[in-house]
């Protein structure tokens, strides 16, 4: 992998070689003779005097004479040119116009200005006047030094300088070739709840940590392998020449450079970070043809599995383990990025039944993906790793924008419906949720009243004030909020008395248990009465059975969802199964 400690060349003065300079008396001959000894010399720099400076056009003490030119002098049109000139003074041959750029000017530019040259002049070597003298600069110098900047650019994370995974995937077959090899290994890191630092600090602290961090990183592991940054707050470390104790070691050590506080804006910010190691051993032979993205979601899914088992420590799936469930989860992170952009995603919708009247109350927006490499995934395995990597807001701008279309053509068939679109609390980050649900009603001429937004109280909701206050925007715009999912590990009575409500859904694990056990009914019917006191609608969810509907009914819960009614459909496949209840 190329390192990225050899600085690449930014302004002119950083190319090309240092000029020879010769006085402006010295004659064409002697000159000439110069270029006749010396191949390899493309142009002398020529110094002037004072006095030749007001005859040459350039202002400058120095002027750029070229094989080329002085052949074209000597020659002449009509060859008499060495006859006129090799009395003359290399001052008096330089060209009328002079060909110097600024040393301090970037390569961009630079090239800019040589495109715009005239056509004859527009490949001629340059002078360049640096501080350490004059240099010759070639055409081909200048964009071959734009073609490395750019390169460069697209391999390199801009934020900390280093490699990014394009510069795996693209740049390092070899390491494809050698996965399997003994002593290839990869650090995968993740910094522990890096999110909540954004939020909590702004993302120009988070910005900060990442830089500090990969200077602590480069510090820690630097000369045991090549660094990388993933994205987000991944970062990972290819080992070559390692065995599985000096890799822990070098894991260790970059945990240790985590011990000192982030000073940090005046504050100190303790960070910790948790490690994946896999190494080329524990791959089996059909992977490694498939390069080192497999040793990479191996690390990934170690490190997924640390997570689970605490954070701030380092995770190995050895040889003898499986690690299918996080390789999976590993590969599901690595494909979310790609969802949206592939049109992987879909949604279907399920029909809600109004119990009092037995009318369509509308359907609930759900999403479907359906991976070209992995297949369909569920949300409820893919949501949380989308939460996790804040791939979710991509996602979740993408849900609404569909749902506020899907909802369009419903209107323009003649079929309005209400739509419950679910949202995650990590959209609620940032405070723009409201103004983004209003820009996407907007774009597709959609009343307020007829979304409805659904979100789950986790333990994600960590600014709960500032979820209040969107939730509040949202109902005095019109729409509905509902909180999903009411009964199960999460929700608490607190969350019924701080959050602005229209809706509550109950959760499908207490409707399952509605007509076999008398306590959950009495459970019901009290949450029910409680709501109605609030002016807040019930839903019920997962009702699969006719007498669940039953007492549902006779409980007065206002709307009921679920497969005896109908399960999520495709736009296509909508039919009104509704009026069958
Ligand atoms: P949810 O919002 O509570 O959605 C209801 C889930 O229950 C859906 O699962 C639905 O297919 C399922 N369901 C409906 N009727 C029945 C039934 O009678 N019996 C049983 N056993 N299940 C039923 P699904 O589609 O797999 O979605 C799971 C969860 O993923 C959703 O739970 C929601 O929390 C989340 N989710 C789905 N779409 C989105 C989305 O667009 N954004 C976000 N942030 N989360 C979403
Ligand atoms: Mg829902
Ligand atoms: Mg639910």
């Amino acid at each position: 992998m190329p390192s990225l400690l050899r600085p690449l060349p930014s302004c002119l003065g950083d190319l090309g070689v240092a000029a020879l300079v010769v006085p402006g008396t010295v004659s064409a001959t002697e000159i000439d003779a110069m270029f006749r000894n010396d191949r390899g010399l493309r142009a002398v720099v020529v110094e002037q005097g004072e006095s030749e400076q007001g005859e040459s056009e350039q202002g400058e003490s120095f002027g750029l004479l070229t094989r080329d030119h002085l052949e074209f002098m000597l020659t002449g049109r009509l060859g008499y040119g060495r006859a006129l000139n090799t009395r003359r003074t290399a001052s008096e041959l330089l060209p009328a116009v002079g060909s110097s750029m600024a040393a301090d000017l970037d390569l961009q530019s630079a090239a800019q200005a040589v495109l715009e040259r005239p056509e004859y002049e527009r490949y001629q070597d340059l002078l360049v006047l640096s501080a350490t003298g004059p240099r010759i600069v070639t055409v081909s110098d200048i964009f071959a030094a734009v073609s490395a900047q750019f390169r460069h650019a697209s391999l390199h994370d801009p934020l900390t300088g280093l490699p990014n995974r394009r510069m795996l995937e693209e740049h390092c077959p070899d390491i494809g070739a050698s996965a399997g090899l003994p002593g290839v290994g990869i650090l995968f890191i993740d910094l522990d709840d890096f999110k909540s630092v954004n939020d909590t600090y702004g993302h120009r602290t988070g910005d900060a940590v990442l830089t500090e961090f990969a200077r602590r990183l480069a510090r820690s592991a630097g000369n045991h392998g090549s660094l990388m940054r993933l994205g987000g707050d991944e970062f990972a470390v290819l080992l070559t020449d390692v065995d599985e104790d000096s890799a822990f070691a070098v894991a260790a050590g970059i945990l240790d450079s985590l011990e000192e506080p982030f000073a940090l804006d005046g504050c100190e910010l303790h960070i910790s970070a948790t490690i994946g190691l896999a190494l080329g051993v524990d791959i089996i032979a059909e992977d490694m043809l498939a390069g080192p993205e497999v040793l990479l979601r191996h690390a990934d899914g170690a490190m997924l599995r640390a997570k689970q088992e605490g954070k701030r420590r380092i995770g190995r799936i050895g040889p003898c383990q499986e690690p299918a469930p996080f390789a999976r989860q590993a590969h599901i992170r690595r494909r979310l990025s790609s969802a949206v952009d592939d049109s992987a995603l879909t949604l279907q919708y399920q029909p809600v039944l109004d119990l009092a009247t037995g009318e369509d109350a509308g359907v609930e927006a759900l999403l479907r993906w359906d991976d070209r490499e992995i297949g369909p995934v569920a949300p409820d395995e893919f949501i949380p790793l989308a939460e996790h990597t804040g791939e979710i807001r991509r996602i979740g701008a993408w849900v609404l924008d569909q749902a506020c279309a899907q909802s369009r053509s419903w209107i323009d068939a003649g079929t309005p419906r209400n739509i419950a679109v679910n949202v995650s609390p990590v959209q609620f980050a940032g405070g723009t949720l409201p103004s983004e649900i209003r820009a996407a009603l907007d774009r597709h001429g959609i009343p307020a009243r007829m979304l409805e937004i659904e979100i789950t109280e986790g333990t994600a909701i960590v600014d709960v004030p500032s979820v209040a206050s969107q939730l509040r925007e949202l109902i005095d715009m019109g729409l509905g909020v509902a909180l999903d999912d009411y009964g199960s590990a999460y929700s608490s009575l607190a969350m019924l008395r701080v959050l602005p409500l229209t809706t509550l859904k109950i959760d499908k694990a207490f409707i399952r248990d509605i007509d076999s056990e008398p306590h959950t009914a009495t459970i019901v019917r009290g949450l029910i009465q409680t709501l109605n006191a609030m002016g807040v609608r019930v839903t019920a969810e997962g009702v699969e059975r006719q007498e669940q509907l039953n007492i549902l009914r006779d409980l007065g819960c206002d709307t009921a969802q679920g497969y005896l009614i109908s399960r999520p459909l495709a736009p296509s496949e909508f039919r009104m199964v509704i009026e069958r209840h």
